[in-house]
């Protein structure tokens, strides 16, 4: 069966995201598409399959948080301290989401897909290869132990965490791996004065501060997102993370 045409919208990317992807940048997501409709035969990767759905809730979406980074007219919160090597982990990153469109549209970056489902990291390997992206690796393994491992502790200039559980419990995962001076991306839907509290209150734990709360709406099916920009001012202590499940558990307060 011959894998249905994402739709060609130029004009809402500028309007959205003030960005736009090239041609082959398309294609890459063409192509995406049909590895991902492919992959689902075999293995329970995504329910979003339609071509609207998957433009709108993995490919618009995907590129939202890092919309501030996309933009040429420089007033992005990031400046100056972003290297244009920068490297990006996307932690449960299932079937790739954010980390391939983000890799898609910055080829410069260095982008590690880390899940902790050995099928998952299977499938991303071969949609790596089948997609040439040469700045993208896989890593297997819970966020929890790769926290603590000195070649990632600390290692990343931003992390990215999409739809893995609560605010804090994310920001104990990605906080560790990020870098002083970098950044986590919490991609959320809706969100509500009091998860600025409890999160404030679990990144004095873990060294970072919300530095923007930016609200949003999805460009087809007007739904609410909030991308959180945290920065890491300060090393994370050496018990975060806890230990594999305790995050989950007993998130931090
Ligand atoms: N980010 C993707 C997938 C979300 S589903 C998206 O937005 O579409 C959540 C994914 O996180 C699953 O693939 C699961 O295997 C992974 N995951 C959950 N807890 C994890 C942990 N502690 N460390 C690493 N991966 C984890």
């Amino acid at each position: 069966m011959e894998t249905p045409k994402l739709p060609k919208t130029l004009e809402v990317w500028q309007n959205t995201i003030n960005w736009h992807p090239s041609e082959s940048q398309q294609q890459r997501f063409q192509e995406l598409y049909e590895i991902i409709l492919i992959g689902n035969r075999q293995q329970n990767l995504t329910r979003i399959t339609a071509p609207e759905d998957f433009w709108e809730k993995h490919l618009w979406d995907s590129l939202l948080g890092i919309a501030p980074l996309l933009k040429t007219d420089s007033t992005s919160i990031f400046e100056p301290n972003l290297p244009k090597n920068a490297k990006i982990i996307d932690v449960g990153t299932g079937a790739g989401f954010p980390g391939i469109p983000i890799a898609i549209t910055n080829p410069h970056w260095n982008i590690t897909l880390l899940d902790s489902t050995r099928k998952k990291i299977a499938f991303l390997a071969r949609a790596i290869a089948k997609l040439q992206l040469q700045n993208t690796t896989t890593l297997l393994g819970r966020a929890e132990a790769i926290g603590q491992q000195s070649q990632h502790r600390e290692n990343y200039d931003i992390a990215v965490i999409r739809a893995v559980g609560q605010p804090s419990v994310c920001a104990e995962y990605i906080l560790p791996l990020v870098k002083v001076g970098g950044w986590g991306i919490l991609y959320r839907g809706q969100w509500k004065e009091d998860d600025t509290l409890n999160l404030e209150s679990a990144l004095s734990k873990l060294g970072g501060k919300i530095k923007l709360i930016q609200p949003g709406k999805t460009p087809i099916s007007q739904g609410i997102r909030h991308c959180i920009y945290i920065k890491k001012i300060i090393p994370t202590q050496s018990k975060y993370p806890r230990a594999v499940g305790i995050p989950h558990q007993q998130p931090l307060k």
